[in-house]
């Protein structure tokens, strides 16, 4: 079983997401789409309006798992029993973040870190842009999937 973790704080989850989960369901068996809790973090959306979003987003679809996690994300996918993490890449800003996050990773746990280039159609979404417009009152609706409201 190949088993890989989707991990993020989804605040909230969005297209750009979707598209990574959908495509990255070619390569693993089962996607553990992973919340991870940073209570420093300030979030728009509480933690259960994250998760709801993401099960309404993924509803029926049984290679997939919905859990949050405190702590590192290399020690979770241990846990899970998960050899790969999954993330999305937009572009070199995202690369330079990414690279030595999956070296230390790998130096901790041995995780592989698998990444897929995100869709032109998607790579300009993101949680933040999001919640810009939300707190401007704009209409976000198509970044997100169906339900997410503020
Ligand atoms: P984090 O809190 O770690 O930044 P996010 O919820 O913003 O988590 O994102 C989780 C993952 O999804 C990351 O790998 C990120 O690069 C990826 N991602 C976010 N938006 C997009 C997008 N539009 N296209 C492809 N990947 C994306």
């Amino acid at each position: 079983m190949k088993r890989a973790v989707f991990p993020g704080s989804f605040d909230p989850i969005t297209l750009g997401h979707v598209d990574i989960i959908h495509r990255g369901l070619e390569l693993f068996d089962e996607i553990i789409i992973a919340i991870g809790i940073n209570a420093e973090k300030k979030h728009m959306w509480s933690l259960e309006d994250r998760k709801s979003f993401i099960e309404h987003a993924f509803h029926g679809n049984d290679r997939i798992k919905i859990k949050t996690y405190e702590g590192l994300t290399a020690e979770f996918c241990k846990t899970e029993k998960a050899a790969f993490l999954l993330r999305g890449l937009r572009n070199s800003l995202d690369f330079s973040y990414e690279k030595s996050i999956a070296q230390t990773n790998a130096m901790l746990t041995g995780v592989e870190s698998v990444f897929i280039i995100s869709s032109p159609e998607s790579s300009h979404i993101s949680s933040t842009i999001v919640r810009d417009i939300a707190r401007h009152g704009g209409d976000f609706s198509a970044l997100v999937p169906k339900g997410i409201q503020k």
